[in-house]
């Protein structure tokens, strides 16, 4: 049963709060069950909130999950089943009644225009969502910010089916003995990371000199699909890896047929590519939440990283950065 209070996955998480962490909305495919919603996802990255597929009762879930509609700025959709899209019209709604002011980017597969539009005029509100809607035809880069940028690439699934992958750049973390043994504080500190270099005491200090190389974090989410190769390439080297494994591996037939995956599948391709940690979801309503530990193993047969099985209301941090490249 869904609780009211939002909880940490254990061992996967700590008490403190972090900047960048996945909340877990639902984890049913198709339909819901009574431990189980629809799917939906708030990926928490620094000030941004992207909610990927939006199933139905997102709105509510997002209540129980302690996160609100004016923290989402980005929405990010698949396909457009109702598993992963029913949730939109009502999150729709509450971001108008809350009068969020911020844009937000709505990417979904442009060959299915009709639905999100749709979706987005389902009911009667009054509309003032400063909704910027970005249909991706054949993928590529599909957000640029700041300090990420989202790229998809189209699946393997019975419709129009897309993958994201959120990537930061590699960068440099200032290290604070070497600025300080320099004498270098304050805003020269901002001057030296834009420019590179800086005179200081009549000699130039390189700001390979005081930092160290940081590794960019990757997110990657997957959702409907068979094994395709745009799997693999949206989880390469991901820190996060959040896949369908809608089947056990007994049922590898009925999820080729049908545009899934098997957990024993999600575990090959979070091998194959790199990933750290995998976090598994989207359970057919055959299994029950017994049947979860049978799931994981099977993963955790293909890929010896860390494996979360995901349930509702679970608050998962993205894993802290690896270290730099030797
Ligand atoms: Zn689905």
């Amino acid at each position: 049963m869904a609780t009211a209070e939002a909880r940490r996955v254990p061992g996967v998480g700590s008490d403190v709060v972090s900047d960048r962490e996945l909340v877990v909305l639902g984890t049913a495919s198709q339909a819901p069950t009574r431990s189980r919603n629809h799917n939906g996802y708030l990926l928490r990255w620094d000030g941004e909130g992207l909610l990927f597929d939006p199933g139905e009762g997102t709105q509510r879930q997002m209540i129980f999950a302690g996160v609100t509609v004016s923290q989402i700025t980005r929405i990010c959709i698949t396909h457009f089943h109702g598993d992963h899209c029913l949730g939109l019209p009502g999150v729709l709604q509450r971001m108008s009644l809350d009068r969020v002011p911020h844009v937000v980017d709505a990417c979904y597969p442009a060959q299915n225009q009709e639905v999100f539009t749709r979706l987005r005029h389902a009911a009667l509100f009054h509309d003032v969502v400063n909704l910027r809607e970005r249909p991706v035809t054949s993928g590529g880069t599909v957000i640029q910010a700041a300090a990420f940028r989202v790229e998809a690439k189209p699946l393997s699934h019975g419709v129009p089916a897309i993958g994201y992958q959120l990537a930061e750049p590699d960068g440099r973390r200032m290290l604070p003995d070497k600025l300080a043994a320099l004498g270098i504080t304050g805003p020269d500190v901002g001057r030296l990371q834009r420019q590179g270099s800086l005179a200081v005491a009549g000699q130039v200090v390189s700001l390979e000199q005081v930092s160290e190389p940081r590794r960019g974090q990757r997110f990657a989410f997957i959702m409907d699909t068979r094994l395709c190769d745009a799997a693999f390439a949206l989880a390469d080297g991901a820190d996060m890896l959040v896949c369908e494994s809608t089947f056990a591996d007994a049922e590898a037939a009925l999820a080729r047929e049908y545009g899934h995956l098997t957990a024993g599948q999600a575990g090959r391709i979070a091998a194959e590519s790199g990933a750290r940690l995998l976090v598994l979801t989207h359970f057919s309503q055959r299994y029950d939440a017994g049947d979860g530990q049978l799931l994981a193993d099977q993963a955790a047969a293909a890929f010896g990283g860390r494996v979360a099985l995901a349930h509702d209301l679970d608050r998962i941090p993205v894993p802290p950065r690896r270290p730099p490249a030797a």
